[in-house]
């Protein structure tokens, strides 16, 4: 087993580092405020190669795969766990064209979604709920020439900025899980951008509603194979969305570590830093405990989807785990901040609120729990 990272991961870790620090977090104030999500910014990211890093070379992307991925996304997440969020999804819908789309839209798409030049939206969710993957309505009728789309999307990340959308749908009259997954571009008769969600944390973000009115849909357009919508949108969720979350958690501890040092050594009490006392040292212990726990569950599962290997065990689980992990040295480091903690004028309690967006995100954590122990118990 080696532990150490390649020349290459730290050189990656170094330059989105370096990036996010002089491009993302002269931004994050404005992002609290107007929860807009820079377009320049993601001009940038993209020329950068961000939304391309599991894409092969010659689709455009830098391939370098998934635990790469995992670097990148947990340090946009250490200074923005929003532009983290937009990110990880771009990268999403982009590896999904890439690793499930036909020749065909491979060829028009990856090169633009490599480089950000196109973003693309994945929506499954509908309002009847998020876990309840065969509770869907949005309706797919076959119509000969075409197929009609009839429904409603909601929380989906990117939603207003995205040209293009991979939508999941029930195929009218088949079976009960009979869904297939379908491409829709911006601009498609019958498909509009519904309401934008106001929520607690990810600023910078903008998560809303897709919305379908007998949207026609050229036959080319449909997604992977008819029938196969529910097995495209969890190998979806799983090898990008999920992981993502991880990489955002990861980023928000090692955000929480770093400001509990600096302000333990800073704050001085009874005429010492405060780093001097043992309450102090032991939730900063507990910090980095829980990180770099979270970190061998991240890269683990991150090479066992570089190497093609079976991972929803290892993916579910380090998707709880460290969600949950955040949400406690979130919660720790505000403590160590005492009053000023609380204070606008600090970071942590925007880490304490992007924190829980990780836990319903691309799966509950109940439905984490559900799958991992599902196939601990159940194994044969
Ligand atoms: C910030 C953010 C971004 C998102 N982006 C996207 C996106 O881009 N595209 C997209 O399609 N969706 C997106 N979602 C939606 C997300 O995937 C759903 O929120 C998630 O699947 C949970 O669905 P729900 O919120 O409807 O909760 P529900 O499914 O209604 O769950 C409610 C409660 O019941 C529990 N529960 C449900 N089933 C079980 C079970 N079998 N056993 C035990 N407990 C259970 C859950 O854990 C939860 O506590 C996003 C959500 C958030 C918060």
């Amino acid at each position: 087993m080696d532990f150490q990272p390649t020349v290459q991961q730290d050189l990656l870790r170094k330059a989105v580092r370096q990036f996010a620090e002089d491009e993302i977090a002269p931004l994050v104030n404005e992002m609290e405020i107007t929860d807009n999500t820079p377009t320049d910014l993601v001009r940038k990211m993209g020329e950068q190669g961000f939304m391309g890093v599991t894409i092969p070379v010659e689709y455009g992307g830098t391939g370098m795969g998934h635990l790469a991925r995992m670097i990148m996304v947990e340090e946009v997440g250490r200074i923005s766990a929003g532009i983290a969020m937009a990110l990880q999804v771009m990268q999403m819908g982009a590896g999904m064209v890439i690793d499930l789309g036909s020749l065909a839209q491979k060829a028009e798409y990856s090169p633009l979604l490599a480089q950000g030049k196109i973003l693309i939206a994945p929506a499954i969710t509908e309002s009847s709920g998020g876990s309840d993957l065969e509770g869907l309505s949005t309706r797919a009728v076959d119509e000969g020439d075409y197929y009609s789309l009839t429904g409603r999307k909601v929380f989906i990340t990117n939603s207003h900025i995205s040209e293009l959308a991979v939508i999941v749908a029930k195929n009218e009259g088949g079976a009960k899980r009979d869904f297939s997954a379908f491409l829709i571009k911006n601009g498609t008769e019958g498909f509009r951008r519904g309401r934008v969600e106001r929520k607690i944390g990810f600023h910078g973000c903008i998560t809303g509603e897709l919305i379908m009115e007998n949207c026609r849909i050229p036959k080319e357009n449909l997604f992977g194979e008819k029938g196969r919508g529910l097995a495209i949108a969890l190998e979806g969720i799983n090898n990008y969305g999920r992981m993502g979350m991880v990489g955002i958690a990861l980023g928000l501890m090692q955000a929480s570590l770093e400001a509990s040092v600096k302000f333990a050594q800073e704050r001085v009490l009874y005429g010492k830093p405060i780093s001097n006392l043992a309450p102090i040292q032991f939730k900063i212990a507990e910090i980095y405990a829980d990180l770099e726990a979270s970190r061998f569950l991240a890269y683990n599962a991150a090479w066992l989807i570089d190497h093609k290997k079976k991972s929803d065990t290892q993916v579910s689980s380090a998707k709880f785990f460290s969600t949950e992990a955040a949400l406690q040295c979130t919660r720790k480091a505000m403590d160590i901040y005492g009053a000023y903690g609380c204070m606008k004028d600090y970071p942590l309690e925007r880490y304490c609120r992007d924190a829980q967006l990780l836990v319903p995100a691309d799966g509950t954590n109940d439905i984490m729990r559900v799958i991992a122990g599902r196939n601990l118990a159940m194994k044969k």
